[in-house]
């Protein structure tokens, strides 16, 4: 792993997430507050661009109490590789 310390917004390879919307209150949102049925990922508002992260690798690596706000400006676009203003989305993973 290159980037040791960013959080790419990648596509998880299982594709079919269903967008929700936007993680509201993320400053005191913890990835142990999120259903494990969610998918949670970034929206990049410079290129319009979705991308979801690997949550489980990153409640281990930064804590599962975590508030993910906190996590916010470690995101970064793959599409663009903007790391400004990119906020947290939930998905909803297919069954
Ligand atoms: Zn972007």
């Amino acid at each position: 792993m290159k980037h040791k310390r960013g959080i790419d917004l990648s596509r998880q390879s299982r594709d079919g997430i269903v967008y929700l919307g936007p993680l509201l209150d993320s400053a005191r949102t913890a990835f142990d507050d999120i259903p494990e049925w969610h998918a949670v990922g970034g929206h990049c508002p410079k290129c319009e661009r979705e991308g979801w992260v690997q949550r489980f690798e990153l409640a281990r690596k930064w804590g599962n109490g975590t508030p993910l706000g906190l996590l916010a400006p470690k995101l970064r676009c793959l599409g663009c590789g903007n790391k400004q203003g990119n906020h947290w989305i939930l998905g909803q993973l297919p069954r």
